[in-house]
């Protein structure tokens, strides 16, 4: 069963429609979306369904698999509840529509049933929450016609986490959900919100991306992002440019010179991520996914030494990925636990997953989670 399958069954009547949208995983450029730079993740295969069935009220309707009860809200009452908060899972789906509202003043709003399922497993860096965002908004913006395309659904959904659920989030995840294409990853310039979808050919290349959930939970992700985003803001002052993005690997030496070590390390950090994400679409562009291992090796250094943001277990899940014949691994997301994921030929999968599972079991580490990711087709009208 897929998750539009299971939406339709939730849904228990005919629908007018089903949308979906998938997860992401990010490739490389981690902590440069907020410096308005550079990132380049891809959807998944694993996806979010929507079912929508039209109601003769104003009221719109959430139920989820995830969820026992469902949740109601009429049209008129809208702003009122987001604003009034506590609305818990269903504030995503709800705050899509709110901020989707206030994107589209030409939509024709009427009461929905919308249920939900998802294949996208929850808190694991694969943005299950873009997910259920980008089938919502996707089905929403179809059944009230309001005509936006997929960048200004994208923002639809980031106002939503950020403005209605109240998550202090970048738009990348929502782009790359949104734009995904299969055996493609989405380049993003956050400043510019400019797009280009570029081939990977993991497949023809026999290469595979493997995740390593660690299952460590992110203790001092509010804290430390903080904390982080605090550096980049200082880093940017002191050389008196809006933000990181306005510096280059050229600009570093001169960085050592007025800035305290620690705020270095961040805005080094930053400056050689972003240019590690142009080297990687460079390095896709002329030579194919066999040339960016060793990016994606840098990459991991420079947050764990400059960004100080990995954790033992992602550390380990690198290092036996690589010893296991990775062409290339690193964490990926926010930092301070999560996932690393690690490019690697198909036929190794088997055994390196077997050796991390030993790696992490002799260093008393909770067993992770080990499965495969596949640069898939974004979010889309199913039926
Ligand atoms: P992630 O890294 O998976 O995006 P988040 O904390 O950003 O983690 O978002 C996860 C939250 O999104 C869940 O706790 C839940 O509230 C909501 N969510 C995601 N998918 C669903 C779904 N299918 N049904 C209901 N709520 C969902
Ligand atoms: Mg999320």
């Amino acid at each position: 069963m897929t998750a539009v399958d299971d939406a339709r069954t939730l849904l228990a009547t005919e629908p007018v429609g089903v949308w979906s949208a998938p997860g992401r995983a990010n490739l490389i450029g981690e902590h440069t979306d907020y410096n308005e730079g550079f990132v380049f993740p891809f959807a998944i295969a694993q996806r979010t369904a929507a079912a929508v069935a039209l109601r003769s009220d104003d009221v719109i309707r959430v139920r989820s698999t995830f969820a026992p009860d469902a949740v109601e809200v009429s049209l008129a009452d809208l702003d009122d509840r987001i604003a009034a908060g506590g609305l818990d899972w269903a504030g995503y789906p709800l705050g899509v529509a709110w901020a989707l509202l206030r994107e589209a003043p030409d939509a024709t709003p009427r009461g929905v049933d919308i249920a939900l399922a998802s294949e996208v497993p929850v808190g694991a860096g694969l943005s299950s929450s873009a997910a259920i965002e980008g089938a919502v908004a996707s089905a929403l913006n179809d059944v009230w016609n309001a005509g936006l395309d997929k960048v200004a659904l994208a923002r639809v959904g980031r106002i939503a986490e950020n403005d209605a659920v109240g998550a202090p989030t970048g738009i990348m995840d929502q782009m790359a959900s949104m734009l995904g294409v299969a055996d493609a990853a989405t380049f993003l310039d956050c400043r510019t919100l400019d797009t280009r979808a570029v081939p990977l050919g993991f497949a023809d290349a026999g290469l595979a991306i493997l995740v390593v959930d660690t299952l460590v939970e992110h203790a001092h992700s509010t804290g430390g992002y903080r904390e982080r985003r605090e550096a980049c803001e200082r880093g940017a002052a002191a050389f008196d440019v809006p933000s990181l993005r306005d510096l280059t690997v050229d600009d570093l030496p001169r960085a050592a010179e007025i800035l305290d070590d620690v705020t270095f390390r961040r805005v080094r950090h930053v400056v050689t991520e972003n240019q590690r994400v142009l080297d990687t679409v460079a390095a896709l562009d002329a030579d194919g996914p066999a040339a960016i291992g060793d990016l994606l090796v840098a990459s991991h250094a420079s947050m764990r030494d400059d960004f100080e943001i990995s954790v033992p277990e992602l550390d380990l899940a690198v290092e036996t990925t690589l010893a296991s014949g990775a062409l290339g691994a690193r964490m990926t997301g926010g930092g301070f636990g999560g996932a690393a994921i690690a490019l690697i030929p198909v036929g190794l999968i088997p055994a390196a997953s077997d050796a991390v599972l030993a790696a992490f079991a002799a260093s008393s580490f909770r067993t992770p989670n080990v499965f495969t990711v596949t640069p898939s087709e974004g979010a889309r009208r199913d039926a």
